[in-house]
């Protein structure tokens, strides 16, 4: 049986917040479909001399609260359905943790493992040129994601810039240091996860200390989650990527696994502990299962077979609806991914602020601001979930989400 995609997946969890929020129908029908989306064909020589074209879209979902704000990922399972969920769950992630900015999403389609630095470096720049006049400081902010980094974002910083003629390093976010970037925002979301999972443990009256913790994915998410995780004491003991997935029941040594992935291509493949499928992953007798890769790996099937105490998203959308309704059913709580995954948006918005004052903050500084966002915003969630008697933490966040962005449309009002 195939599940229903991210869009219907979306729009499916804004159903349920619905009737736990007094929302104008008209302001819910127009939050239900994105404000523009932008598709553009990008021919790119290739090294061989050819010209290759891709196809990348640019989704704005909704800027009632403030610029547009969301990464760009490259994927060859991008789609325009695909960037409109994930702006979707911009806009409700930035209006959940209170940050001044709408939702949005990038994508180019393209297997980035198959192309060199000087191919990707083309294509980031043709693909800059193809959104920038939809794109700017003040108007929507692109940042990484999946297969993007601070090396793409400073190719897009620069083409913006040159069009522009001057220096904008804020019209991106998560750049490198050197150009604008903030300390902390590479971390900002493995580290928001891990304070998250703490913070959840402490809920459920359990102790992040000596937690078994398996996590679905192994690149900038699931490996900062899996240091930090660690060194608040939890045992990870099983991490994956798509090479496969690695397990020891006593807690792996995660120092060990990120310098050996740092030497091995990024790659887990080929690591010295016991081996086991990503499927069994998903279905490990652990304290807390973090999915840190890509929307829709808890399928009705695997929902069925999970074995953890607590689901913790990090991947946008790792939940299908009907994994959500039998994880609901078997009373195994999920904190979403708007709320789970927000550190990354939120030092985003960390940079933002600094680069429009020309100023940089400590370290100190960042990690301080983040955790007390995130916190704050767990908090109001678990606030509205008992106070209102939501079943579940996903639609108690969506009630803040949708009556802060649907407050912000009634306030504008429509024009013209
Ligand atoms: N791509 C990240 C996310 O899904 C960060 C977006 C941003 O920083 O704008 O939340």
């Amino acid at each position: 049986m195939t599940e229903s995609g991210p869009l219907d997946n979306m729009l499916a969890q804004m159903e349920d917040a619905r009737e736990y929020v007094d929302i104008d129908d008209g302001i819910y029908e127009r939050l239900q479909s994105p404000e523009r989306t932008l598709s553009v064909s990008l021919p790119v020589r290739m090294d061989d001399g050819t010209v290759e074209v891709f196809e990348a879209y640019r989704c704005q979902f909704d800027s009632a609260r403030g610029p547009y704000k969301g990464g760009i990922r490259y994927h060859p399972t991008v789609s325009q359905e695909e960037v409109s969920a994930l702006a979707g769950w911009m806009t409700w992630k930035t209006a959940l943790v209170d940050l001044p900015f709408g939702g949005a999403k990038g994508g180019i389609v393209c297997n980035p493992k198959e192309l060199s630095d000087t191919e990707i470096e083309q294509l980031t720049r043709r693909y800059t040129e193809g959104i920038r006049r939809m794109i700017g400081p003040d108007t929507d902010i692109p940042a990484p994601d999946m297969n993007t980094d601070p090396r793409t974002m400073a190719w897009i910083m620069d083409t913006y810039s040159v069009y522009q003629g001057y220096a904008v390093p804020e019209v991106v976010t998560g750049k490198p240091t050197e150009i604008g970037g903030t300390d902390g925002r590479v971390e900002a979301t493995g580290r928001g996860v891990a304070i998250i999972t703490e913070e959840t443990f402490e809920y459920f009256d359990t102790d992040v200390r000596n937690a078994d913790v398996a996590i679905q994915g192994f690149g900038n998410v699931g490996s900062v989650t899996a240091r930090l995780l660690d060194e608040r004491g939890a045992n990870v003991v099983a991490v994956s990527d798509v090479t496969g997935a690695i397990y020891d029941p006593d807690g792996l040594d995660v120092d060990d696994v990120l310098d050996y992935v740092a030497g091995n291509d990024g790659r887990l493949e080929g690591y010295d502990a016991g081996s086991i499928s990503n499927d069994d992953l998903l279905t490990l007798d652990v304290d807390a299962l973090i999915p840190a890769a890509i929307e829709d790996v808890i399928t009705a099937d695997v929902a069925e077979r999970l074995e953890a105490d607590v689901v913790v998203e990090a991947a946008n959308g790792p939940t299908t609806f009907d994994a959500a309704n039998v994880l609901e059913e078997r009373e195994i709580p999920v904190v979403p991914d708007i709320l789970a995954n927000a550190g990354g948006v939120i030092v985003s918005y960390l940079e933002w602020v600094q680069n429009s004052q020309q100023y940089s903050w400590e370290l100190e500084e960042v990690h301080r601001d983040l955790e007390a966002r995130i916190t704050s915003a767990f908090d109001e969630t678990l606030a509205a979930y008992e106070e209102k008697q939501i079943p579940t933490l996903r639609t108690a966040a969506y009630t803040i989400a949708l009556e802060r962005t649907a407050s912000a449309h009634e306030y504008r009002g429509l024009f013209p």
